[in-house]
């Protein structure tokens, strides 16, 4: 068959084939346990459902403007206003069909063929499928001292004349990790000074624990005019539990959003109407399932970073928030991929491998799921590595003995 040189660059996303993957084995009766999830186990709140229902109730469901109704888009200046600090109006607002299609959005309209795009590992799997799909290059810098947070010199030593934009996720997925508030306001000064886009995909920014706060990026901004090179990312899908409503959305100087707004237009028009409604509802009503989610994650993160912490040789950091944990498993295998295909062959648990991320050794972890599977999954994973551990396991009625060790 002849496909494109594009399609044949772009690989699948291997979230979601876990998914998949994870689907398959839970239907012939298997006792999986996944922790390659990115979607917390909550319901959306009652506000999203019911403002969604009511306007199904009507049947009059047409097409939305390209860049969103305006309806949320006052719900998200009011947002951006209580968050950020900052206000915005209709016209630096584009809202599309999750977080992804908004940073897509984004890269569509700045990138010209071989520009380059930089962002640190351990990155989101997308960035450099994405960057490629707009025609761009994906530079990553992974930072030198073994952490996950690179120096602002890092980054700005790869700044070069092809440099269109920097993406930035914090907190990170896949580590947890939030940067420090001085690298975001040198970040934002960085990018101003060499005029370059910074994408700040703010998706986690409210899962953070510890009554910890992440830096807001406007807050660093020197350029107030209608020129400002920031786009700040934000969705519904993971503070609110909404990941299968598909809503996300832009805010960033007028001319890029109209831009982004066109673009848009051409390729999927405005996000499904009764999506938007329910983003309506989550923005303006009660928010207390935002705390009561981040309650639960810290306290799963908590026995995760516990139970990994008793691994003979596994090095841990603790995650700031998300609800990714990315501990170093090399001690055990150097290969995350296979790693990741001996447990979920062994024991059943699903894991992402990290070289998906950009970081071999490691593998993500999410916490999202009940307190109970990530306790059974990490009981499961240390009798299948930590030869520390007893020699027997029972999985569901089956009794196995470790003979690999
Ligand atoms: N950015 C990051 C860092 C993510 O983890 C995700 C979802 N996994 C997205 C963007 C996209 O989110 P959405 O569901 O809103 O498209």
């Amino acid at each position: 068959m002849s496909l494109s040189q594009l399609a044949r660059s772009i690989k699948e996303s291997p979230t979601l084939k876990l998914n998949e993957t994870a689907a398959i084995l839970r239907e012939k009766g298997e006792p999986v346990i996944h922790l390659g999830g990115g979607e917390p186990k909550s319901k959306a709140p009652i506000d999203a459902v019911v403002n969604c229902a009511t306007q199904l109730n009507t049947g009059d469901i047409k097409y939305a403007p390209a860049d969103g109704l305006p309806a949320l888009k006052k719900a998200v200046i009011r947002y951006t206003e209580e968050h950020y600090n900052k206000l915005v109006g209709p016209d630096n607002i584009v809202c599309s069909s999750g977080a992804k299609q908004s940073i897509m959005n984004a890269l569509y309209a700045i990138l010209d063929p071989k520009d380059e795009v930089i962002f640190p590992a351990p990155y989101w799997v997308s960035y450099p499928e994405m960057v490629k799909l707009a025609g761009g290059v994906p530079i990553i810098v992974t930072p030198e001292d073994g952490t996950f947070h690179p120096t602002i010199k890092e980054i700005a030593e790869m700044i070069g004349s092809y440099t269109k934009a920097v993406i930035i996720n914090s907190p990170n997925n896949p580590c947890g990790v939030m940067y420090s508030r001085d690298f975001i306001a040198e970040l934002v000064q960085l990018c101003e000074k060499k005029s370059i886009y910074l994408i700040m995909d703010d998706l986690y920014n409210r899962l953070v624990f510890e009554g910890k706060t992440a830096p807001n990026c406007f807050e660093f901004v020197t350029d107030q005019t209608d020129r400002s090179k920031l786009i700040l990312v934000q969705g519904v899908s993971k503070m609110y539990a909404m990941t299968g409503f598909r809503i996300g959305w832009a805010v960033t100087n007028p001319e890029l959003a109209e831009a982004m707004g066109n673009i848009q237009s051409h390729q999927t028009s405005g996000p499904a109407t009764p999506s938007q409604w329910a983003a309506v509802g989550a923005l303006n009503g009660v928010q207390s399932s935002i705390e009561s989610l981040k309650l639960t994650l810290e306290n799963n993160r908590n026995v995760m970073v516990e139970r990994l912490q008793s691994f003979d040789g596994v090095k841990v950091t603790k995650p700031d928030g998300t609800f990714y944990c990315f501990p170093d498993f090399s001690a055990y295998m150097k290969e995350s991929q296979k790693l990741a295909q001996f447990l979920l062959e062994k024991v059943r648990v699903v894991t992402v491998p990290g070289k998906e991320f950009g970081m071999e050794g490691h593998l993500r972890l999410s916490f999202c799921g009940t307190i109970k599977d990530t306790m059974d999954a990490l009981e499961r994973m240390k009798w299948a590595l930590d030869p520390n551990s007893p020699n027997e396991l029972y999985l569901a009625e089956r009794r196995l003995v470790r003979d690999w060790l």
